[in-house]
């Protein structure tokens, strides 16, 4: 069982935000900014690129719902999600970080030369 599937199962503590049947939010182990929650499918997928459209229609809603439990919905808020090896990925079950309570640096996240390959 990998260690998200720990967490929604109860093994592993969380402070969690919201949950329903199919959704949890729970605060980050290691916060990178003010607020970071970590919002995930309480079935394991394992990232975005091998989720279901509909899945992500439901999930939608309830991030929407997160971000105003936190306020964050006022004062705006970042959505990351990490996919496989280069996107640094390190848990194996897709979540989506909601990063706000300040405003966020927008850095380089590859060497320069490489981020402007395509331009
Ligand atoms: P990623 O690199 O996108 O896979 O992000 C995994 C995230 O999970 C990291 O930000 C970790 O700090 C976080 N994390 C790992 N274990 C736990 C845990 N037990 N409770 C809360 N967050 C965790």
């Amino acid at each position: 069982m990998c260690i998200f599937c720990k967490i929604v199962a109860g093994e592993i503590p969380a402070n969690r935000v919201l949950e329903n049947d199919e959704f949890l939010a729970f605060h980050d182990i290691s916060p990178k900014a003010p607020v970071h929650v970590l919002i995930i499918p309480k079935h394991h997928i394992e990232n975005f690129q091998s989720v279901s459209g509909d899945l992500m229609a439901k999930m939608t809603p309830f991030i929407q719902e997160v971000a105003k439990k936190l306020s964050l919905d006022r004062t705006g808020y970042r959505l990351i999600t990490n996919n496989g090896e280069d996107g640094g990925q390190e848990v194996m079950h897709l979540h989506f970080h909601m990063l706000g309570g300040a405003k966020l640096l927008w850095p380089h996240l590859a060497p320069e030369k490489e981020a402007k390959k395509f331009v």
